[in-house]
């Protein structure tokens, strides 16, 4: 089984490192993570990974409780590099070579972003890790993958998550729900199904990057989706 694709860019939303424990970094699922993510670097396939930072902060949460939007965006993003070292620590244990570039730079810490040198990274068969966001507010990590997707020019952008991909209603609520295989830009906003925030939706739709949205949590899923098997639901034109 070979990769389908050449370079690819995976969203892992902080929820995917936080287990079933409510808040952080659950150790075992990073080692989880980082052994799916290793599967496919196997494959030879040049990855690219953005990090969310739910399991800690998000912004949207803190200022409705009366924090500047702006102060808790940057916590928010703050939390994701916080994500990114824990996942690079985990994938060099594995002996999986990585970079992390933060969109606000901390050179103490990580890289700054750069994109040529990320470019060079992923040639050499690195996998980058981007932190903290887009390093703008307002916007999410969904967002931030589109765009360095876009950047980096990846074929196709993976969303992991914990369910299975899209469904016309809710599979917990209604025992009829119809699972989605394929479905467009345009139907995903206009129903708005609630997969990604609108932004990164539109920007994927306006530059015609693929999405597929898979479950993560399913073993050997992530390296299934890479080899084109007919997992997940696939969001494209
Ligand atoms: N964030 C931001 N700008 C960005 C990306 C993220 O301000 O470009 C902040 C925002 O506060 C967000 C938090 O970082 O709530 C964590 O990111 P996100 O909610 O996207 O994480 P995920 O849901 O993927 O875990």
């Amino acid at each position: 089984m070979g990769s389908r694709f050449k370079r690819i860019l995976l969203k892992l939303s902080g929820e995917a490192l936080m287990g079933d424990q409510g808040f952080g970094i659950c150790p075992n699922m990073l080692t989880y993570v980082a052994e799916e993510v290793r599967s496919i670097v196997e494959l030879d396939v040049q990855l690219a990974i953005v990090v969310g930072g739910g399991n800690i902060f998000r912004g949207v949460a803190a200022s409705s409780f009366g924090m500047e939007r702006t102060s808790a965006d940057h916590m928010g993003m703050l939390a994701t590099v916080l994500n990114s070292l824990a996942l690079q620590d985990a994938l060099e244990k594995k002996s999986v070579q990585t970079r992390v570039q933060t969109a606000i730079s901390m050179h103490e810490v990580a890289e700054p972003y750069i994109l040529r040198r990320a470019l060079r990274h992923l040639e050499k068969g690195r996998v980058v890790i981007f932190a903290a966001g887009s390093g703008n507010p307002y916007f999410t990590t969904d967002t931030a993958a589109v765009l360095r997707a876009k950047e980096i020019h990846a074929e196709i952008l993976l969303k992991a998550t914990k369910v299975n991909g899209l469904y016309d209603s809710d599979p917990e609520r209604n025992a009829d729900a119809r699972f989605i295989k394929t479905i467009s830009f345009m139907e995903v906003l206009e129903r708005q199904l609630r997969v990604m925030d609108m932004t990164a939706i539109s920007l994927a739709m306006d530059n015609q990057l693929p999405l597929v949205v898979f479950n993560l949590k399913e073993k050997g899923n992530i390296q299934k989706v890479v080899c084109g098997e007919d997992v997940g639901t696939t969001i494209g034109r």
